[in-house]
């Protein structure tokens, strides 16, 4: 159903937290609907996780909760998981530029993706609003408005009052660490990926990575050229796997880890047995928000945020504090996009949401749901095969069309690929009538 439209324009002082993807696509759109914004942003660029650095943190699995945080999850040859047509905002699409220094590949390079953000920023004048180098350490209700506590780069602290703030911090920054019994004897290393950038310490030696999905499966090939033996563990594969993999004479699938011991070895849950060097765990992310101070209205349990209508608005603090980009296995860009055209059309006055009782009744019967069809609770914000609903709802309470066709087909095959041909699936592909459907599709939008 269509949500209920107002005439009333409201013009609201907002606060964005983050200059990443979803941070700036936010600002966007709040600006087009007449609200005055201030993206906060503690790096020195726009680009967000894009912006690759050579830098780790000093603990490599990122445990200690006062150390130095690198933002940035990237290493050095990470090439999109997702065709370039599909991946970009649907109103500037991710197109290949006829320039020498740009990457013309589909499925192209971490540079292409942060050199195409630069340029979404600096075409809609994006950087005028952002605070660079100003770390948001506190946010706060204060009489019905949201106080926001900043510490600039010289260390000076500064409280500043919005009527709205938009969570866009990014979730690839706080790892995840897998639990692997008898680990605290293991002698090796172990190092999280969001510590990974290159595979040269990995030579010679003998490596297990946990995790087998985008970025286990990259950083297990990246390895394989340097290493001796590369070994992938996964929970999800059966008991009994064990399988050599294409594309490399060193690279071994097993089922999930037994048990690690004091002699330096691996047991796996098929009982085979390696002597490893390291351990690289690929084992996700957590959510977190250590700046927000909601009186323990919002929580992250499980790694799912809630309680959020719809991903996005706490029914109780709606819609005057929002999150864009909770959701994953989804197309990102996209959905940032939508989601902040919902958050900026609402604040506006121009979408009206439900009342807080039936918008908590949605979420509560989204949970039973959930639970209902066994899936965790880490899982709540993972969209996959519902991706194409959620970004239709969306699309549907802000006016605009609904997803192309090609680019539900495109991410639906893109998925497919990454997880049959995991090795080849950035250069070979079979769906070039989509390709061409996208490109007559982004020359419709131009005329
Ligand atoms: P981020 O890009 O992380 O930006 C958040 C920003 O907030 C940062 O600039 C940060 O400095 C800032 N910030 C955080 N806390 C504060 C604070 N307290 N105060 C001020 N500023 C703050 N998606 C795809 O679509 N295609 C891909 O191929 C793809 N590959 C990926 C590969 C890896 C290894 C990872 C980890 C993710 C990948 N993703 C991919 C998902 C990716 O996260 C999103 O595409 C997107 O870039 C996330 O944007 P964001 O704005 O939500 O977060």
């Amino acid at each position: 159903m269509a949500p209920a439209c107002s005439s009333r324009i409201n013009s609201l002082h907002v606060a964005v937290i983050g200059a990443g993807a979803a941070g700036l696509v936010a600002a966007r759109e709040l600006r087009r609907e007449s609200h005055s914004v201030i993206i906060y942003e503690r790096g020195t660029q726009v680009g967000g996780l894009w912006v690759y650095t050579p830098q780790t943190e000093p603990d490599p699995l990122s445990l200690d909760p006062n150390r130095t945080i690198v933002h940035s999850s990237v290493y050095d040859s990470l090439r999109t998981n997702l065709p370039r047509e599909c991946m970009g905002y649907r109103d500037f699409p991710f197109v290949p530029r006829n320039d020498e220094s740009r990457d013309p590949r589909r499925y192209p390079s971490h540079q292409e993706v942060l050199a195409y953000l630069q340029e979404f920023s600096r075409e809609f004048n994006l950087e005028e609003m952002v605070r660079f180098e100003t770390e948001v350490v506190c946010v706060e209700p204060e009489r019905q408005k949201w106080k926001i506590r900043s510490r600039s780069s010289d260390g000076i602290l500064k409280d500043e009052i919005f009527d709205s703030v938009v969570v866009c911090n990014g979730h690839y920054t706080e790892p995840r660490v897998a639990h692997v019994p008898g680990i605290d004897s293991w002698p090796g290393k172990q190092v999280h990926s969001h510590n990974y950038r290159v595979p040269d310490p990995f030579k010679d030696q003998v490596v297990v990575v946990i995790g087998n999905f985008a970025s286990g499966s990259d950083i297990s090939r990246d390895i394989t050229g340097m290493a001796k033996e590369v070994h992938i563990a996964s929970r999800s594969n059966p008991s009994e796997t064990y399988q050599k993999l294409p594309g490399s004479n060193n690279l071994w699938l097993h089922s999930m880890i037994e048990s690690a011991r004091r002699d330096g070895s691996i047991i796996f849950k098929n009982g085979k047995v390696v002597q490893a060097d390291t351990i690289v765990h690929c084992t996700g992310y957590k959510y977190h928000f250590p700046f927000l101070n909601t009186n323990g209205y919002i929580t992250v349990e499980d790694n799912c945020v809630g309680p959020l209508y719809k991903h996005v608005f706490p029914p109780a603090l709606a819609p005057s504090l929002s999150f864009i980009g909770l959701p994953w296995m989804t197309l990102q860009f996209f959905m940032f996009e939508l989601q902040s055209k919902w958050v900026a059309a609402v604040l506006s006055g121009r979408v009206t949401l439900p009342s807080e009782d039936k918008m908590m009744e949605d979420v509560t019967a989204f949970y039973a749901e959930l639970e209902a069809n066994g899936i965790p609770k880490r899982y709540t914000h993972r969209l996959g095969d519902s991706q194409v609903d959620y970004l239709n709802w969306i699309a549907e309470q802000v006016g605009v069309p609904p997803v192309e066709k090609w680019r539900a087909e495109e991410v639906h095959g893109g998925y497919l690929r990454l997880t049959t041909q995991s090795d080849t699936f950035r250069d070979k592909w079979d769906d070039d009538h989509l390709i061409l459907e996208a490109y007559e599709d982004f020359l419709r939008q131009k005329l």
